[in-house]
């Protein structure tokens, strides 16, 4: 593998080490799956490997330290990638993207819209 040739950053043996330390004190469990009552257990390697998740994310002030890091199953990776993504640009989540909000968007880029998930009691 390309990224394998140093030994600093994401794909570096440091980086592999940490990561299944997180794996291990985690119990190869999906942590966000976990938190939802769903137990889902996934590899360090292969298929079914999980992902060494920053849980804030580093744009926003997490760091590269273990306990910042959980562990995650590929699907909690893929939606919460597209959800910190969509927020980045100021989208509501994916499970509330049916509806066209963008026709009531005020000044500021804030939705005008009262049942904008962004404007529900506990979202703000
Ligand atoms: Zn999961």
């Amino acid at each position: 593998m390309a990224w394998d040739k140093t030994n600093s950053g994401r794909g570096g043996s440091k980086w592999r080490a940490k990561r299944a330390r997180v794996f291990n004190r985690d119990q190869y469990l999906c942590q966000i799956c976990k938190r939802n009552q769903k137990i889902t257990p996934v590899a360090l390697h292969g298929a079914k490997h999980g992902i060494c998740d920053h849980i804030k994310p580093l744009a926003e002030g997490g760091t590269d330290k273990e306990e910042d890091l959980q562990c995650i199953c590929q699907a909690c990776d893929r939606l919460k990638t597209f959800n910190e993504s969509a927020h980045g640009r100021g989208v509501p989540p994916a499970e509330h993207s049916t509806k066209p909000f963008y026709k009531n968007v005020g000044l500021d880029g804030w939705p005008t819209d009262p049942d904008h998930p962004a404007n529900r009691p506990g979202n703000v």
